[in-house]
């Protein structure tokens, strides 16, 4: 058993955009719970709106 990088108050996450771990208050993302960094929030929703836009127009 490894010991635990973060205390145990801070829930560990896994990034929907590049899929690395970070402890959620660490991330400085306003949706704290879906991305580990502003950087990776910024690429997502562009991403996204550049495929939702192909769509709805
Ligand atoms: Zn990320």
């Amino acid at each position: 058993m490894q010991a635990d990088r973060y205390s145990t108050n801070q829930s560990v996450q896994t990034c929907t955009w590049c899929n690395s771990e970070y402890a959620e208050a660490y991330s400085r993302a306003r949706e704290t719970g879906v991305f580990c960094c502003k950087k990776c929030e910024i690429e997502a929703k562009f991403w996204l709106r550049e495929s939702l836009g192909s769509v709805f127009g």
